[in-house]
């Protein structure tokens, strides 16, 4: 923005006046920007443009889970969640319109990959929900995490991501914290070095198996990046930032990933790298063989991981009643052909 303005033979300090027109106060209008000259106003309305998010569906769970679904050009819609606590409030934002990882257990793979979201429309979920709640101040609690846990595979939308998130984290904008910024990602290994060298968000991974032969029917690109380097990759992240930790999101699928052994295997893997570990019981939706473990087959297992120093939280669902839950955002691609299309390499 800096580089718009100082070509146009403006003042760099109207960047900041405009990001916080725009982030803070939530002004979408150049002419409601009133420390602008008339006359810079209209150069901005000619030269640029400002597009919020169109929300098209509001649905609210009987536990207070927001999801809302945002139109974007051609048909293509993707979902967003907010998730109150009483600490807190994560709202957790999608990446791609669909997906092209393809994992198995997975609601957004069955609608295939259309594209990347540009950085607008990651920052705008951001942007549209900051100030819904602002609007309906003390009824919602504010948001104070935010988690790429939404519809697609971050990694794979990099650069959009990393820009994305450096506006959240921007004093003009939301000034959250890089610790409470979270980075969710399958594994897509090049692309998970790049990021450890471009930013210092948190990171969680999607692990949901102990074994390649496993994790290669789960989450198929393992066959592309096996767990041995991606746990390579999850050292080199933690070299970068000593004192973090990562943490390991494993969903819990009946008879498939869950038996005692495959908890005294992931202690294994988990050896030498702080992590954290959560439990996400399967969510299932229409068209799928798998089923959720049992609450005995999950707590066994947590019991062993926790024996054995780690700390490990089973995930509560949220939203169930609005299909809001973990894994459960379909969103609405238009074009679900591209899957094979993207490059998935780097
Ligand atoms: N592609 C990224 C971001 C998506 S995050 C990633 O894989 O991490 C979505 C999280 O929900 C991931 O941990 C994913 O594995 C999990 N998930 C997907 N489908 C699920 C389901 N049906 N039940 C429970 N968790 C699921």
């Amino acid at each position: 923005m800096q580089a718009f303005f100082t070509q146009m033979g403006e003042k760099a300090f109207r960047t900041s006046q405009v990001l916080k027109w725009i982030y803070q106060v939530g002004v979408h209008n150049f002419d409601e920007m009133t420390n602008l000259s008339k006359a810079l106003r209209t150069r901005l309305k000619e030269s640029a443009e400002l597009k919020v998010p169109e929300m098209v569906r509001e649905q609210i769970s009987k536990d207070g889970t927001c999801k809302w679904l945002f139109q974007l050009d051609g048909g293509n819609c993707i979902e967003t969640v907010l998730i109150p606590e009483k600490e807190r409030g994560t709202l957790c934002i999608s990446s791609q319109v669909g997906c092209a990882l393809d994992c198995s257990f997975c609601c957004t793979a069955q609608q295939g990959f259309n594209r990347n979201l540009t950085v607008s429309e990651i920052i705008g979920q951001v942007w549209w929900v900051y100030h819904h709640l602002n609007s309906e101040r003390g009824k919602i609690r504010p948001i104070t995490n935010v988690v790429l846990m939404g519809m697609g595979e971050p990694l794979l939308n990099l650069n959009n991501v990393v820009s994305a998130m450096n506006l959240m984290m921007d004093d003009l904008c939301f000034g959250l914290s890089k610790r409470r910024i979270t980075l969710s990602t399958a594994g897509v290994v090049p692309a998970l070095d790049r990021f450890t060298e471009m930013s210092d968000v948190s990171l969680a991974i999607s692990l949901h198996a102990t074994t390649d032969e496993i994790r290669d029917t789960l989450v198929p690109i393992n066959k592309k990046y096996p767990l041995e380097s991606l746990m390579a990759a999850c050292k080199r992240y933690i070299t970068k930032l000593p004192g973090r930790s990562i943490t390991f999101e494993y969903v819990m699928i009946n008879g498939v990933n869950d038996l005692p052994e495959h908890a005294r295997q992931l202690v294994k893997l988990l050896r030498g790298i702080p992590s954290k570990i959560n439990l996400i019981p399967f969510n299932p939706f229409p068209g799928t063989d798998y089923i959720c473990s049992t609450p005995e087959a999950i707590e066994q297992f947590r019991q062993i991981l926790m024996a054995a120093g780690f700390i490990t939280m089973t995930r509560k669902p949220r939203g169930e009643d609005i299909d809001a839950a973990c894994g459960q955002l379909a969103g609405q691609v238009k074009d679900r052909t591209k899957r094979n299309t993207v490059t998935i390499a780097s």
